[in-house]
């Protein structure tokens, strides 16, 4: 486990699943941690009251709203982009208003985030973005929109990671295969289907993309950025 020690950590999106996973990680290991929410606020107070962290409410929807947050954040050490909803549904039925929220959560949001961010990050900042291995693979209709968006993440993650080197900050994006959370419970209606394509045959846990979390948060990761870390039970392979 790293020393997060006097680190200041930011989760966009860690009321619950695997924001939530990744608060607790880096509480437990030390950090200063600051984490936002929007529809649940008594699972964010009792997550603040459980680690010690701070809980903002703050809609990743709201573009104004998310850069203020991180603003007003600091100097972070660590910006988590957690936050990222998913539409089912025949892409001709679907809402175009929906389609468009879900863009701005889980697209506009990791990128304006992530550039203020940096304005005030300093050298050895780290910035992680959670994907999906949908960004790779969607093997599923229904899920275009939500595929797309995991896509973007890629490029964000490539082209910042030019812009943000010479700053000695990285960005790379984690990008989970099915994982127990009440988005996609282990005992879901998919369940059976989703692992039929897996090499190992069971959702992972939220603390294990918490742990991936932070390796590429720690030392060990200075070198790592640009990159996409799939973590799936080889659910893409
Ligand atoms: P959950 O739905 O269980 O939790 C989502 C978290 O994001 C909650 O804390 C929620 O807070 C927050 N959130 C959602 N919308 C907003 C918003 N508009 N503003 C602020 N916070 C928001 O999802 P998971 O934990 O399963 O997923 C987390 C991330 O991991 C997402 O980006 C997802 O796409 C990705 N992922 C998940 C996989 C899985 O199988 N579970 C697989 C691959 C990727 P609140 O309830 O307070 O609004």
């Amino acid at each position: 486990m790293t020393n997060f020690t006097n680190k200041s950590v930011l989760v966009l999106g860690g009321s619950r699943g695997i924001g939530a996973a990744i608060v607790r990680r880096f509480a437990a290991d030390g950090a200063r941690v600051a984490f936002t929410y929007s529809g649940s606020p008594e699972a964010a107070r009792l997550l603040a009251a459980e680690t010690g962290s701070t809980a903002f409410q703050t809609d990743s929807a709201d573009r104004d709203a998310v850069i203020a947050r991180v603003r007003d954040s600091g100097a972070l050490d660590v910006l988590v982009v957690n936050s990222g909803i998913a539409l089912f549904g025949d892409a001709l039925e679907q809402d175009p208003d929906a389609v468009d929220r879900l863009f701005r959560i889980n697209v506009q949001a990791p990128y304006h985030a992530s550039v203020e961010a940096a304005r005030q990050m300093p050298a050895g900042g780290r910035i992680i973005v959670i994907g999906s291995v949908n960004g790779d693979r969607m093997p599923l209709p229904g899920m275009a929109s939500y595929a797309l968006s995991k896509s973007a993440l890629q490029g964000l993650a490539r082209g910042l990671a030019r812009d943000f080197g010479p700053r000695g900050i990285t960005i790379n994006v984690v990008q989970p295969g099915p994982i127990d959370t009440d988005a996609n419970p282990a005992d879901g209606p998919m369940r059976d289907l989703m692992h039929s394509f897996m090499a190992l045959k069971r959702h992972g846990r939220p603390e294990e993309v918490a742990g991936m979390v932070a390796w590429l948060a720690g030392p060990e990761a200075g070198f790592v950025t640009g990159a996409m870390h799939t973590i799936d039970g080889a659910f893409g392979a």
